[in-house]
């Protein structure tokens, strides 16, 4: 009887992981309902990443044919660059990490990975090459230390730790009397936005894919944490194709190419001394973001002189 039920409760337990994942990608993008429009191809092959480039090549989309909302964006990223999409809300910026993903199929044009269309691919083998750091990270009610071997079940408990060190969130576990084993979520400890998003980033170091697709928390963050993430995304990025879907400039100013989306379109593009210097929308929004910057500090300094 206990032969019988030992495989049986890994079954389930192998079960229950994998409905977890698809629960969880689907929570990361805020779809509830998967598309069902997005389908594997008659003898679609699986996608084997060798550099890892990223091409959206005159890329069109609408979730509804009445409203385009990308209007033919191009662009690369080579193998092993970090390149940011900025812009203003709703231009599109997400829009291009799920497509990206294959959470829904391109209206018009293309895109490709090592030069092969995803749709030519299967779509368990192109999400398992994309490390998707989400918006918002789903934590579960366990240890910190469960939660971070959810990028990969076999880590040993060093690899969880030196993850959690390139992910900048080390010190902020250690600080806790239980360390690893604290307990968190709903019953236990409540992480901030941005210590979220770094368990998240620990997480893909431990998964180790090819391609990186960072989706930035939109909530404004104190510049010392501001700069904790910005080190954990390097950590993370480094020798990686990366693409950042960014909310606070201040976080891609290393990129090796920024890209500002403008309704749907591609308004300006090249780097940050570069885009400062040509003196439209991008340095119009860096120039606003240090000023609320600036202005949330002193705000800051003044509670703490109370
Ligand atoms: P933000 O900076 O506010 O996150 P964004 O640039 O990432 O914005 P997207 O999330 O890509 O913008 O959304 C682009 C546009 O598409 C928005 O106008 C949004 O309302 C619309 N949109 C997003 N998701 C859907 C959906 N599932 N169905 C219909 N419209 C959508």
């Amino acid at each position: 009887m206990i032969q019988l039920y030992q495989p049986l409760n890994l079954m389930g337990m192998v079960y229950r992981q994998i409905k977890q994942a698809i629960i969880d990608i689907e929570k990361m993008f805020g779809v509830l309902t998967r598309n069902p429009e997005v389908k594997d191809r008659a003898g679609a092959q699986p996608l084997h990443v060798g550099h890892g480039s990223v091409r959206f090549e005159d890329v069109r989309f609408s979730y509804d044919s009445n409203r385009p909302i990308l209007k033919g964006v191009t662009f690369d990223v080579p193998a092993g660059k970090t390149v940011a999409i900025v812009g203003p809300s709703g231009a599109g910026k997400s829009t291009i990490s799920r497509l990206l993903f294959r959470l829904y199929d391109v209206s018009s044009g293309r895109i490709l990975i090592d030069g092969r269309d995803i749709r030519d691919v299967t779509q368990v083998s192109l999400r398992a090459a994309i490390g998707m750091v989400p918006q918002d990270t789903v934590l579960f009610n366990d240890t910190i230390r469960y939660n971070i071997r959810y990028g990969r079940w076999n880590a040993t408990d060093e690899e969880v730790e030196a993850a959690a060190r390139t992910a900048q969130i080390d010190g902020f576990i250690r600080m806790s009397p239980k360390g690893y084993e604290t307990e968190v979520g709903e019953r236990g400890l409540k992480l901030s936005g941005g210590e979220k998003q770094r368990v998240a980033i620990a997480r893909t170091v431990l998964k180790a894919p090819p391609i990186l697709v960072l989706d930035e928390a939109t909530s404004a963050l104190d510049s010392h944490t501001e700069h904790e993430i910005q080190e954990a995304l390097e950590g993370v990025s480094r020798n990686r194709t990366s693409l950042v879907i960014a909310h606070r400039l201040s976080t891609i100013v290393g990129a090796d190419e920024i890209i500002v989306l403008d309704q749907g379109r591609i308004a300006e593009r090249g780097t940050h001394a570069g885009l400062l210097a040509a003196d439209g929308l991008y340095a119009s929004m860096w120039n606003r973001q240090r000023e609320a910057q600036e202005a949330r500090e002193k705000l800051a300094l003044i509670g703490d002189d109370d």
